[in-house]
């Protein structure tokens, strides 16, 4: 295999550890002919920085300042690529790539990559359990799992990686070329990070950027972006299996639902899979993540058999629509890792009309709030608006009704803990008490896992005194 030269790291988050580590062992063969990483700013000394030193890595403190020259930089996905970080490494750097794309040039083959706005997680865990029911060897990997490159030594052979990728670790991909891939939807998300939408946008597209007409790529044609994408694909001849929850696609290779159940078709052969009502997991999106999964799995060749018996025992992940209680015939749901508008919306597709009451707030990114708000004052009977973020929720949400768009109720309360009890005041049998916040959690928790757990602790505590 070719050797790297002199490399660097940016950063030793999670990413950054898993790269240097890899990259440690071919100093030895001469792969890697130096290695220097760069912790950052805040990072300090520790058992791991020691190690890699031990190994002959130079680990330098400090300063987001590259000195010297390198032939490779693995930029960790928390630095951004308008960072005084990252401009750094490109100006002394031959090239800078991330890790998946370095994991992707050791071990590449047999890789299914998902990416999208909301639904990757569940995605590619669904991937990983559909390939696991056709008895083969799959690890996850990416944002759901450990980094990639610390999965490759011990890759057991003919196993198939299941990537889930983030926009930031594909806006620096080159050559990662997945045998399988989809893109879910894109909607608004982490511009800051990308610089604008469209940016955003062009990274996601970047899974499939090496793709051709032997693979095959699964792209939902349900928002407008993606339906571009899919007319791009067209243009470069790669095989694309078009998803529609809602209306079956013409073309030979499709994912969709007729007559209630779901069917991927490939290459004209329809695979009949599950009734809608037979998924443990609820909701539309749900249905366009089995469609999703199942077309991937298809495509290795899982049997459609062995996709309906895996469909049919995946339960939803926790903090996704995540069910955590019942007591008194009021439901509690647990949907923390809805982080913003657009989960909302799909969570609301998953209960009875009329019959939910929805945690909402945070810490407020400053989204767009109009259709969401639309959307819960059609669905909803009363919406608790909560932390940093209530506020400007409220009267959003007060202008949807104002507009005629529903009668819902609103309640305005500091915290999680004081919206949950308003909740339950308020709550009546048949109802479902949803925690689907629409933000992030940073104002009053260290992450949407803590606030998630909290709220499902919560719960607890109040069907074991008897409060709902
Ligand atoms: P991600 O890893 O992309 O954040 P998750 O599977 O963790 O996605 O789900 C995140 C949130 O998005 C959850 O609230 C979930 O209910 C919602 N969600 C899951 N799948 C989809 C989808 N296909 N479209 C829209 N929202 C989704």
């Amino acid at each position: 295999m070719e050797g790297y030269g002199a490399v660097c790291v940016l950063g030793l988050g999670r990413a950054g550890r898993a790269a240097a580590l890899y990259l440690a062992g071919l100093l030895e063969n001469g792969r890697v002919s130096s290695l220097d990483v760069y912790a950052g700013l805040d990072a300090a000394a520790d058992d791991d920085t020691r190690s890699l030193e031990a190994l002959g890595v130079r680990v330098i403190f400090g300063t987001e300042e590259i000195a010297g020259r390198y032939d490779l930089a693995i930029a960790s996905p928390g630095i951004p690529p308008h960072s005084a970080f990252f401009r750094s490494a490109l100006s002394c750097c031959t090239e800078v790539i991330g890790e998946p794309e370095l994991a992707w040039r050791e071990s590449p083959e047999r890789w299914i990559a998902v990416t999208g706005t909301n639904g990757k997680t569940t995605t590619t865990a669904l991937v990983g359990h559909l390939l696991r029911a056709g008895g083969r060897a799959v690890r996850l990997v990416g944002n759901i799992g450990d980094s990639v490159s610390a999965e490759i030594a011990a890759r057991p052979a003919e196993s198939w990686f299941a990537a889930e990728l983030s926009s930031f670790q594909l806006a620096e991909t080159r050559l990662l070329h997945p045998r399988a891939a989809c893109l879910l939807n894109i909607t608004p998300d982490h511009i800051d990070w990308h610089g604008s939408f469209e940016e955003y946008a062009a990274a996601k597209e970047r899974i499939f950027a090496n793709m051709a007409a032997d693979d095959l790529a699964v792209v939902s044609r349900e928002d407008e972006w993606c339906r571009a994408v899919i007319e791009r694909l067209g243009t470069r001849n790669v095989r694309t299996c078009v998803l529609d929850v809602h209306a079956e696609p013409d073309g030979p290779c499709a994912a969709f639902v007729r007559d209630g159940r779901l069917i991927v078709r490939l290459d004209g052969t329809e695979h009949v899979l599950l009734a809608v009502g037979e998924l443990p997991i609820c909701g539309e999106h749900n249905i366009q993540n089995a469609l999703a999964a199942s077309a991937l799995a298809l495509e290795v060749g899982v049997a459609a058999e062995d996709i309906c018996t895996g469909l049919a025992a995946f339960t939803a992940l926790e903090h996704r629509i995540e069910p955590c209680g019942e007591a008194g015939g009021v439901r509690f749901v647990n949907d923390s890792k809805a982080t913003n508008t657009d989960s909302v919306e799909k969570a609301l597709t998953a209960f009875p009309r009329d019959r939910i009451i929805i945690l909402l707030g945070g810490h407020d990114k400053d989204t767009e709030l109009g259709s969401m708000a639309s959307a819960v004052a059609q669905a909803c009977k009363l919406a608790v608006c909560f932390g940093e973020a209530g506020p400007r929720i409220a009267s959003a949400l007060r202008a949807a009704v104002a507009a005629g768009e529903g009668p819902l109720e609103i309640v305005e309360e500091p915290h999680m803990k004081e919206a949950l009890l308003a909740a339950v005041e308020r709550a009546e049998a048949g109802d479902t008490v949803l925690l689907s916040p629409a933000c992030s959690s940073f104002d009053e928790f260290d992450d949407y896992v803590q606030r998630g757990r909290i709220f499902k602790q919560l719960v607890a505590e109040l069907i074991e005194k008897g409060g709902v």
